[in-house]
């Protein structure tokens, strides 16, 4: 056996094996999942617009006038007209002086991370961030503290131990992905004037989700302006593919300067774009839909907690329905699709060892009987596996596969 061969079986054995299924059709609430019709319950495309038919009209449309391919990175050939006219309408949406697109929030993220800080800087970091911030950090080579999930006293006593002379950043998922869950901003904002550091808050899964009007969980805190970059994604709520980050008219002048992830790839492609600029336009129209997103979560969580799972009463739309180990999540998920609901297992390096989970994600195209049917199914097969999943966000112990230090 060769050492690929190895590394995979060990992956199996642990439960951690990792494949796609095929989806055909587009993404919406419900799909055929390996030929077979399911409720999809873990989709980011909050508001369905991933497959509406005027963010698909703009996208068709941008490919007759633009092409579908930007060439190369805007400093090479050049910002399209359809980039900018995006930017400008995505910083007057976030209440921001300028925006610059990226690839996808996983480029973004390394992008602003590695233009904040750099070797000789001090990144300090929530232990729950995305991966994508993890290794934005990485990347940067940045000294990184890790502070405890949303925990504004251990972040202040990192702060005080460590960044001496250099940089400090300070970044966190706003909503987090895998709990739903919200940072501290206000606290967290706050001590970075205090400490003299920056701020960079991701907010992939809160634009178009949260917040007045779906403008996220800045806006929802009103720290507008606060914040030195706030990233969104144009990937989940806004159906699309890209991201972007809103900052001061001189901080994305210096992002254009210096975010590697910009300078050299090639720019996000006029369809995308123009899908996503739909789907704001769509969000700024009819905002009932965020409101519906939010009515459904609700529904979603009473009728867990009618089932005997408990869910908090609230709105977020991110509910994670923790089991513990690999194999019981993996067998729940296939209990589930059996029954016709989708909802994938989300298992360690994704979430801490112990904590394996589905990720059920709600989205506004879901009708409520669709959502409460989920409830029960899930009541139903929960049971007769003798599992006991919590809602409970679960304490974060022990290293995720992050090589970094956490606050001493
Ligand atoms: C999904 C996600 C990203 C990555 O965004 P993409 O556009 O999908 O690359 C970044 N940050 C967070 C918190 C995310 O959940």
């Amino acid at each position: 056996m060769n050492e690929l061969e190895h590394r995979l079986e060990e992956l199996e054995r642990l439960g951690r094996g990792r494949h796609t299924r095929m989806v055909s059709g587009p993404q919406g609430p419900r799909v055929l999942l390996d030929g077979k019709p399911v409720l999809l319950l873990c989709s980011n495309n909050y508001l369905g617009l991933a497959d509406h038919p005027r963010v698909r009209e703009a996208a068709a449309d941008a490919a007759m006038r633009w092409g579908v391919g930007a060439g190369a990175s805007r400093l090479v050939s050049g910002t399209m007209t359809i980039h900018r006219r995006l930017e400008q309408r995505l910083a007057a949406f976030e209440g921001a002086e300028d925006c610059v697109l990226f690839g996808s929030g996983y480029l973004a993220n390394a992008g602003a991370i590695g233009a904040l800080a750099g070797r000789g800087d001090t990144v300090f970091s929530d232990e729950l961030n995305h991966a994508s911030i993890v290794d934005g950090c990485r990347l940067s080579r940045a000294e990184v503290v890790v502070y405890r999930h949303r925990d504004v006293n251990d972040l202040e006593r990192a702060l005080r131990r460590h960044g001496g002379s250099g940089r400090r950043l300070i970044v966190t998922d706003s909503v987090f992905s895998m709990d739903g869950d919200l940072a501290p901003l206000a606290e967290i904002v706050e001590l970075a004037k205090a400490y003299g550091a920056r701020t960079i808050v991701d907010e992939a899964h809160a634009i178009g989700a949260i917040g007045p009007d779906g403008r996220g969980a800045i806006a929802q805190a009103g720290l507008e302006g606060e914040v030195d970059i706030a990233i969104g994604t144009l990937g989940k709520a806004l159906g699309s593919y890209g991201a972007y980050a809103c900052a001061s008219e001189e901080t994305i002048r210096y992002l254009i300067n210096t975010a590697r992830p910009l300078i050299f790839s090639t720019a996000p492609p006029p369809p995308a774009v123009a899908g996503a600029l739909a789907a704001l336009e769509l969000l700024e129209e009819k905002p009932h839909r965020v409101r519906r997103l939010r009515s459904n979560a609700r529904v979603l969580r009473r009728a867990l907690t009618g089932e005997g799972i408990v869910a908090e009463d609230t709105e977020m739309h991110i509910v994670p329905l923790i089991v513990g180990d690999e194999r019981a999540a993996l067998d729940l998920c296939e209990a589930l699709l059996e029954r016709g609901i989708f909802a994938q297992a989300i298992r360690p390096p994704t979430v801490a060892p112990g904590t394996s989970r589905l990720r059920l994600a709600v989205m506004a195209t879901h009708t409520a009987d669709e959502l409460r049917e989920a409830a029960r199914v899930l009541g139903e097969a929960a049971q007769t596996l003798d599992l006991d999943p919590s809602t409970a966000s679960a304490p974060f112990d022990g290293e995720r596969d992050i090589v970094v230090r956490r606050a001493a």
